[in-house]
């Protein structure tokens, strides 16, 4: 099977596999336990937690475990607006988040009477950070927004919107979900105070994140024992927590690599299917390809419109996606036609409509391509012929 559908999830490396099971094998006692294993196990945890502070460039108390990037931003939302209450009303999104995000928001309003704004990108796709600005008021207290969009990889301007924040009480949240262990990831450049990212996007296990904060005060949503120093009750999940520090760490050292290698799978998908069809290529508005920056900063401050090499979202006249996927899978590729989350129900893809509208045909038409760097080129070859082949039929 070729497996293109890494912005869903990503395969486990077998050395982040090893480390999980030698920490099942010899560190099961419990970090809050006094005596010698669970002091054993405290300190594995630690560890942990500076292997993920560091790759933030934070410090180590700045990060609280997590479930997963859901969690993360669920803390981060709710949590601190129900903390911080008396300082204003009013939220502020986009219309592409992550269901997580989106409905979150979503809760604080119906639940709690919040106002909330939704900010939809521009007609073609750009997601300029005058759209959040525009749209920030007086009882702004929380803005959040993605650094990547999970079903078109598109890069929104967080640098900027950071900056722009510091002169506002509003505090900034950044879903990096999609950047993490892909581009360096720095709350403090970005100007997040929030900052969330789960480690099955990068190689590490299911059900477990991190989200980074600036010492806010901010309700948990998990109470119980004092682990995360309050923050987060409940056992913590050592073994995969192991699992996402070393999986984090082996992709910061291959990021430069990595990128490169994908990007050029990428441009290689691109070309191949624009040379091999006579069908148009229709790549979204929104989602350019040419990336060749070099650091994160370059990212963040000038590319507008620009997206992360590891998606491409392409759209084919007349083609339903659903008969596409089905066909492709049955050809042993798997791709999706949206985010996983949305991929199991018939719903159309909120990130497309915010662009194209409920009408537009591209909603049943898209399909996402997502790589890692354990793809190959003759992978994509392959796909683009495959897929190639099914469009002529
Ligand atoms: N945010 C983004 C941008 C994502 O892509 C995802 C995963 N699809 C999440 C949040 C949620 O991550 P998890 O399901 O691991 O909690």
């Amino acid at each position: 099977m070729i497996y293109l559908d890494n912005a869903a999830t990503t395969a486990v490396l077998p050395e982040v596999v090893a480390a999980m099971s030698e920490s099942l094998a010899t560190t099961f006692g419990n970090p809050s336990s006094l005596h010698t294993i669970g002091r054993k196990a405290s300190q594995v945890l630690r560890e942990s937690r500076e292997t993920v502070a560091k790759a933030l460039n934070v410090m180590p108390r700045e990060i609280v475990f997590t479930s997963g990037a859901s969690e993360a931003n669920n803390t981060a939302i709710i949590g601190y607006a129900l903390a911080n209450r008396s300082k204003g009303n009013h939220i502020l999104t986009t219309a592409i988040e992550h269901p997580s995000v989106l409905n979150a928001v979503k809760y604080l309003h119906e639940r709690h009477g919040f106002d909330v704004t939704f900010v939809k990108p521009l007609a073609n796709g750009n997601f300029p950070a005058e759209l959040i600005s525009q749209n920030l008021r007086e009882d702004t207290i929380l803005v959040s927004m993605m650094a990547a969009n999970n079903e078109t990889g598109q890069l929104l301007p967080v640098a900027e919107v950071g900056e722009m924040l510091q002169a506002h009480k509003a505090v900034f949240h950044v879903d990096a979900t999609q950047i993490m262990g892909k581009i360096p990831a720095h709350p403090k450049e970005i100007g997040a105070d929030f900052l969330s990212a789960s480690a099955h996007k990068f190689h590490g296990p299911k059900g477990v994140g991190f989200l980074y904060h600036d010492a806010l005060k901010f309700d948990s949503l998990i109470h119980g024992g004092e682990q995360e120093e309050k923050r987060r009750a409940g056992t913590e999940n050592l073994h995969s927590l192991v699992g996402m520090a070393k999986a984090l760490e082996i992709s910061l050292e291959n990021m430069d690599d990595n990128f490169h290698h994908v990007e050029n799978l990428k441009k290689t998908l691109l070309t191949e299917l624009g040379e091999q069809t006579s069908l148009s290529v229709s790549e979204q508005a929104h989602n350019g390809f040419a990336i060749s920056k070099n650091t994160a900063l370059d990212f963040y401050q000038n590319e507008f419109g620009k997206s992360m090499p590891h998606v491409v979202n392409l759209a084919f006249p007349g083609q339903n996606h659903d008969l596409l996927l089905t066909k492709l899978d049955m050809a042993g590729i798997a791709i999706s036609t949206g985010s996983a989350c949305t991929a199991g129900t018939v719903e159309p893809s909120h990130v497309l409509e915010a662009v194209y509208g409920t009408a537009a045909p591209q909603l049943k038409e898209n399909i996402r391509v997502s790589f890692s760097e354990l793809n190959t080129f003759d992978e994509v070859v392959k796909f683009a012929e495959t897929l190639k082949n099914i469009l002529m039929n």
